[in-house]
């Protein structure tokens, strides 16, 4: 076999190849469609035996006992909607106002009134009385 010819050999096993994965595809698709096709028909064959189900026309007890799960399924949902609605309704809670009467530090007593204050504080938040500088900050 010469060079010419084993490299023209390749291109054409090449050229088959792609042909072959062409082909391939256009068949693995098509049969996808048909799947597809066969679904919806499924969908409704559902949809239509549930109605009938609904207006107490299904007879077979193997269809009526997958209507009964349906109804229960669709309870389910109903109730997680109203849980969906619950969360939804939920606000971030309000901080609560920033209390000077905590024990521990940062805060120290009016000498005007007697209420706890923060340290960093120049005025009472409770009377307005003027405060000296805090002896933390002195020191
Ligand atoms: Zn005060």
């Amino acid at each position: 076999m010469t060079v010419q010819s084993f490299l023209q050999r390749g291109a054409k096993r090449a050229s088959f190849e792609a042909d072959k994965l062409q082909r391939t595809l256009k068949v693995q698709n098509t049969i996808g469609s048909l799947r597809t096709q066969i679904r919806g028909k499924v969908t409704h064959l559902g949809e239509t035996a549930l109605r009938l189900y609904r207006q107490g026309a299904l007879v077979e007890e193997e269809l009526k006992a997958i209507g009964q799960a349906i109804e229960a399924l669709e309870a389910h949902i109903a109730e997680k909607e109203t849980e969906l609605a619950q969360i939804k309704a939920e606000t971030f809670p309000e901080e609560e106002p920033l209390s000077a009467g905590q024990p521990g530090m940062g805060s120290r007593v009016c000498p005007n009134c007697g209420q706890a204050i923060p340290v960093e504080m120049r005025f009472c938040i409770h009377c307005g009385a003027p405060l000296p500088p805090s002896s933390e900050g002195q020191s």
